[in-house]
């Protein structure tokens, strides 16, 4: 009796401990962010019933001044909004609406018919969205309440990603050197550097890399594509992780990091918001996928078009639901992607939209077929 007692007790430790364990690697694996982010980021999550959620990260209270805030100064015109060309193909009148966000100025998001890129086409001037950055209201509406030690460690699981990824291309996250454009506060580096490799990294907000700084001290504040003492050929990756998606200008961003790579040795790592696996994003509605600091929106078909249009070309690509990665490397090849990227824009977006709505969808359904019963009984009167 005591022995099975004993048995039970350390075969409930062993599980609790194995448990433990699962939250730690598991879920750094996991696909769905939220899992492992504190309590009150997920509350507001539930904030905003069915629109399109900007203040996806933010804690309720810092949710409800800077909105506030952000909001004021778009009414009184601080900001402002304007319409902008496609950046793939610079269409600027062949668009598919898909939404715009519930209440004025009416962010607008559309794809782009030409090339089938989900993009932000009506939204803050460049130089608004600058200020917005640079102001540090960015981080306050989309990241308020997550403070730096968060971030950080929030980075820091991003990087297993990374590692796997390492993994199945067979290199040795131990030999690789690794340079990071935008690096935030170096979280994803930290990570990488514990398994060995050398890293390096840049990111253009001073408060992030003060911080990773107490972490790591390969990281410092600036623009690496205009830094001359950097020699691409010397690093194996070049990472950039949830940049492009940010970026005003992805094509020049991208053609001048292809301008600076000398040869195959040295790849790409790009990592942004997945639209074929937007499905997997909320289990409320495809608009929380929409950002307004997202203005961009791509599938592997239209990143690749991006790419190709920016002398680079695709080795792999990684699928991990709501997100993707792609290896690429530097090609002075002309490509013409000719691909059909517009129907699977549109496809992604169709499926998130039936999936995610499906109880509506199928409550219509219910509602419809009760309604042609009664029609029937009553002739339709
Ligand atoms: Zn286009």
């Amino acid at each position: 009796m005591m022995v099975k007692v004993f048995k039970l007790l350390v075969k409930k430790a062993v599980r609790k401990t194995f448990r433990l364990f699962n939250l730690e690697i598991v879920r750094a694996a996991s696909q769905d962010k939220a899992e492992y982010r504190p309590r009150k980021m997920r509350d507001a999550l539930d904030m905003d019933g069915a629109g399109v959620d900007i203040y996806m990260y933010a804690s309720p209270q810092d949710v409800l001044n800077k909105r506030k805030d952000f909001e004021r100064k778009l009414k009184s015109g601080h900001y402002k909004l304007e319409s902008f060309s496609c950046p793939i193909c610079s269409n600027d009148q062949d668009w598919l609406p898909v939404v715009s966000s519930k209440e004025p100025p009416f962010f607008q998001w559309s794809v782009c018919k030409r090339c089938g890129l989900l993009q932000l086409n009506k939204r803050l001037s460049d130089k608004d969205l600058n200020s917005f950055y640079e102001s540090g209201e960015f981080h306050e509406i989309i990241s308020g309440g997550m403070d730096d030690h968060t971030r950080f460690f929030d980075e820091r699981m991003q990087a297993f990603f990374f590692i796997d990824i390492f993994n199945k291309l067979g290199c040795d996250a131990n030999k690789l050197k690794i340079l990071e454009i935008g690096c935030g506060s170096g979280g994803v580096l930290f990570e990488l550097k514990q398994q060995g490799a050398a890293v390096r990294g840049f990111d253009l907000d001073p408060h992030k890399i003060a911080y990773g700084k107490s972490h790591l001290r390969e990281i410092e504040v600036g623009d690496a594509l205009k830094m001359g003492d950097i020699n691409y050929e010397d690093f194996n990756f070049v990472l950039i992780s949830n940049v492009l998606e940010h970026l005003a200008s992805p094509k020049k961003f991208l053609s001048s990091l292809s301008a600076r790579i000398k040869d195959d040795n040295t790849k790409i790592l790009i990592d942004v918001p997945n639209l074929e696996g937007s499905h997997n994003y909320s289990s409320r509605s495809f608009l929380n996928f929409l950002h307004i600091s997202h203005l961009w929106y791509f599938t592997s078909i239209s990143l690749e078009r991006l790419l190709n249009a920016s002398g680079l070309k695709v080795d792999n690509i990684f699928n991990r639901g709501q997100s993707m990665s792609l290896i690429c490397s530097k090609s002075d090849a002309e490509m013409q992607n000719t691909n059909n990227s517009y129907s699977l824009t549109i496809s992604s977006i169709n499926y998130a939209n039936y999936k995610l709505d499906k109880y509506n969808v199928e409550l219509a359904i219910r509602k419809a077929t009760a309604l042609g019963a009664t029609m029937c009984k009553t002739g339709g009167k």
